[in-house]
């Protein structure tokens, strides 16, 4: 729950940012109260250049967009904190005895994993998230203290 609100409000903010440039750019190009059927041609770079403006507008709405997903998606589903320690798991060479290669995202306070397709050739495949409960670090801890012991 705690994931989505935090998405959610990312959204917003963006959303919020975004609508107040458009309104700027309202405010440099205001609308006309009456316009013609046609647009004249005596207006054409005024026009252009207005165009040019709400594609730019466009276009920084869609990478806001695309930015506030990617880094959602690298993001602890408990705690928020980014992901840490990418590791490679697999190869193209024995991808028939391992599969895929993968890639691994671990939280560092031990929440979770996150493995993702190395290489999406097949659509877009939802990224897979282990939840741990809080026993990966104890159990990292007791192998150590476990080669410790030993002479
Ligand atoms: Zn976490």
């Amino acid at each position: 729950m705690r994931y989505w609100a935090y998405f959610a409000a990312k959204l917003a903010a963006a959303a919020a940012a975004l609508c107040a440039l458009l309104w700027v750019i309202d405010g440099i190009w205001p609308a006309e109260a009456h316009p013609p059927a046609l647009a004249p041609l005596r207006d054409a770079p005024k026009i252009l250049a207005y165009n040019i403006v709400v594609l730019g507008w466009f276009l920084l709405c869609a990478g806001a967009l695309a930015a506030i997903v990617f880094d959602q998606r690298r993001r602890c589903r408990v705690c928020l904190r980014r992901l840490r320690m990418p590791l490679e798991t697999g190869s193209w060479g024995s991808m028939l005895l391992s599969g895929r290669p993968r890639i691994e995202y671990i939280c560092p306070y031990g929440h979770g994993t996150l493995k993702e397709e190395e290489l999406r050739i097949s659509g877009i495949r939802t990224p897979e998230w282990t939840a741990h409960d809080g026993g990966l670090w104890e159990e990292l801890r007791a192998s150590g203290k476990e080669s410790d012991n030993k002479p």
